[in-house]
């Protein structure tokens, strides 16, 4: 191969080697998308990757694609590398033979253990470059799907003995990206919306490209002619690949069909499509201000269908054909193991044969099944495993959609039929529809708010029942669901989603915990400190954050994308490694934090007014 360090200007040009389609264009690609903040290059340089791979070697494209979108597998198949940070860097010292005082100023001036990884590999690459045979996709993706698989005794080495074999064999940039994967920190734009339309560029291109006949490969301004010429069909095949994904979510469906024959792009929709077994990208709602916004925002030629908006965790029901229940989180996680008793509540529904739900389990108290407790209590509850008999938490399902009923998909149905059919098939002892009021009545609705509220309720979610609004849209925040809180009407439009980036330690009946947490807002590609958090956590909260972030997840210098003041001195750096609820009075100008600076105010960001935790966001990545 050809090829000196960084030289795939091309990926055309590139030969394979025996084993298959080498990672070192991978690499390469991804680091050309982080040169460039053009959506428009980043979906061709991404497309032309994928155009190569499937003319040269098409069985690698998802594993690419995988590799592209920092995955090894479909999020319900539960597939956890389960590798840190302090791993991953020992592995790199074992090979390297960098000192951790080296490592630590390395991490300093970079900010980011993949630049890091490569920084210190990049010797070894040009000693050995020559000899290499380089890593292909296929090794790289078969090398993390086994250190998934790795456990028990000893798994730790093992899986540090993977991370070594790969950057060994590793050339400039691979080592960088072998690493950014590892970590799950890819810092590039290769999000799913720029992967669906490279490869809906690339499936088109590769039916121009076979329909032309041509022996052997075609030049690029071919290339580049097809796509003028199929702007079109590029456009439709973007759409439809949109809303198979959001029907079932599964590259290897959607690939392995258009791959078999990219000219029958056309019936994608008919093949990937709902399926029970195959969790479907919720529908979300849309903040509204006020009852009379809502009211104008869903339309007055529609009934308004005004749920109460449980404070719960959303939950997808699957009811097989077979007889078998699974359980989805909003993440598309399956969570089948976290409540047996859901799954009991929905096995072998008399007339049922197969279904899928959208609803929220709600934490409800032991002695009375219609007073709701806080999600707080739900998050008590393991995440897996749990045993029938060892259940504490009592749970109530409130079935709010059907999207699936015996062999129909019922998402263009209108919200009034899906509605009948639940109300025919699926009210239990445990399991009930949300408590609703029929009206487009302005002070009947406001009354209707309040009463939702007193009964612990965050507010309302109000359905259009009628009409083009009362669909089912998958992954959108839809006109046709508004929500309304409390706060919104009073104060501050929303809670925030903040990831903590620092922490001090606390004092007086806090020593020993992490208290204040700094929190961020993330921001293209960096995390902006917002404001400082104390409150709203419990001593069984301070106690297991302390526990969660000092295992393995400080850092040892602020990394460069932190953007934080310099006055603000944290005893610790955090991993960004999880999304925070918090409620606040008001946004406020700060001359200390950082974010969105330049946007309401040239030199002052944005902070938070009295934050409190309100729980961590598991269902978000
Ligand atoms: P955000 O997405 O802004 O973080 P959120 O998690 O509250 O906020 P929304 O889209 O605002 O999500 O609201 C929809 C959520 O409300 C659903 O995910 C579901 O968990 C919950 N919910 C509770 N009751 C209902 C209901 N009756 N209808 C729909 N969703 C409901």
């Amino acid at each position: 191969e050809n090829t000196t360090p960084r030289d795939v200007d091309d990926v055309f040009q590139i030969q394979l080697h025996d084993k298959g389609f080498p990672f070192l264009a991978v690499a390469s690609t991804l680091d050309k998308l982080q040169e460039t903040k053009s959506r428009l290059s980043s979906i061709e340089i991404l497309s032309d990757l994928f155009l190569a791979i499937l003319l040269k070697s098409q069985e690698d494209l998802l594993p690419a694609v995988f590799l592209c979108t920092n995955r090894i597998a479909a999020p319900w198949e539960a597939v956890e590398l389960g590798v840190g940070g302090s791993l991953i860097s020992k592995a790199i010292m074992e090979v390297t033979s960098v000192s951790k005082e080296t490592m630590r100023s390395l991490y300093k001036q970079y900010g980011d253990l993949g630049d890091v990884a490569q920084h210190c590999c990049s010797r070894l690459q040009k000693l050995f470059y020559s000899s290499k045979d380089g890593l292909t996709v296929q090794q790289v993706y078969q090398c993390l799907k086994k250190m998934a698989q790795t456990t028990g005794t000893k798994s730790v080495s093992r899986k540090k003995d993977i991370i070594k074999s790969l950057l060994v064999t590793s050339r400039c940039p691979e080592a960088r990206y072998i690493v950014r994967i590892l970590s799950q920190n890819m810092r590039v734009g290769a999000v799913e919306k720029t992967v669906i339309a490279a490869l809906a560029r690339a499936f088109i291109l590769l039916d121009a490209i076979r329909c032309s006949k041509e022996e052997g490969w075609t030049s690029r301004e071919q290339i580049q002619r097809y796509s003028t010429e199929r702007k079109e069909e590029i456009k439709l095949l973007v759409e439809r690949m949109n809303r198979a994904f959001s029907e079932c979510g599964d590259w290897k469906k959607i690939i392995t069909f258009l791959a078999e024959d990219p000219h029958a792009w056309e019936q994608l929709n008919e093949y990937c499509k709902l399926q029970p077994g195959c969790p479907l990208k919720p529908q979300l709602g849309k903040i509204t201000k006020s009852v009379e916004e809502m009211i104008q925002d869903i339309g007055t030629d529609s009934d308004i269908c005004c749920e109460w908006k449980y404070d719960g965790q959303r939950c997808q029901v699957h009811i097989l054909g077979n007889g078998s229940v699974q359980l989805f989180s909003r993440n598309l996680e399956d969570m089948t193991s976290k409540y047996p008793d859901v799954v009991t509540n929905f096995s072998r529904i008399p007339g049922v044969v197969d279904a899928i739900l959208d609803a929220e389990i709600v934490a409800v108290d032991p002695s009375n099944h219609q007073m709701y407790l806080p999600f707080q209590l739900l998050s008590t509850r393991a995440r897996k495993d749990v045993e029938l008999d060892q259940i504490t938490v009592q749970v109530r399902v409130i079935v709010f959609d059907l999207m699936f009923f015996n062999g129909t998909c019922l998402i263009e149905h209108s919200l009034r039929q899906r509605r009948q059919l639940l109300e025919q098939h699926f009210q239990s002892t445990h399991v009930s529809l949300p408590e609703t009021l029929i009206s487009s009545n302005a002070s009947e609705v406001e009354e209707w708010l309040n009463q939702a509220v007193s009964n612990g309720c965050e507010g309302l979610m109000c359905k259009a029942l009628d009409g083009p609004n009362s669909v089912y849209y998958p992954s959108k925040r839809s006109q046709g669901w508004s929500k309304i809180k409390k706060d919104y009407v009073e104060g501050i439009s929303d809670t925030l989603d903040l990831v903590p980036i620092a922490a001090w330690w606390g004092n007086g009946r806090k020593a020993g915990w992490l208290s204040p947490f700094l929190l961020a807002c993330y921001y293209d590609g960096e995390f902006q400190s917002v404001c400082k958090v104390m409150s709203g956590f419990s001593d069984e909260e301070y106690r297991s954050l302390t526990e969660f972030y000092l295992q393995d997840k400080t850092l040892s210098e602020k990394p460069t994308y932190y953007k934080v003041d310099d006055s603000l001195r944290p005893a610790l750096w955090l991993q960004p490694c999880q999304v925070w609820e918090i409620r606040g009075a008001e946004l406020t100008l700060s001359p200390i934090h950082q974010a969105a600076i330049g946007f309401a105010d040239s030199q002052r960001g944005i902070s938070l007014r009295f934050p409190r935790f309100l729980r961590i966001r598991h269902d978000k990545s």
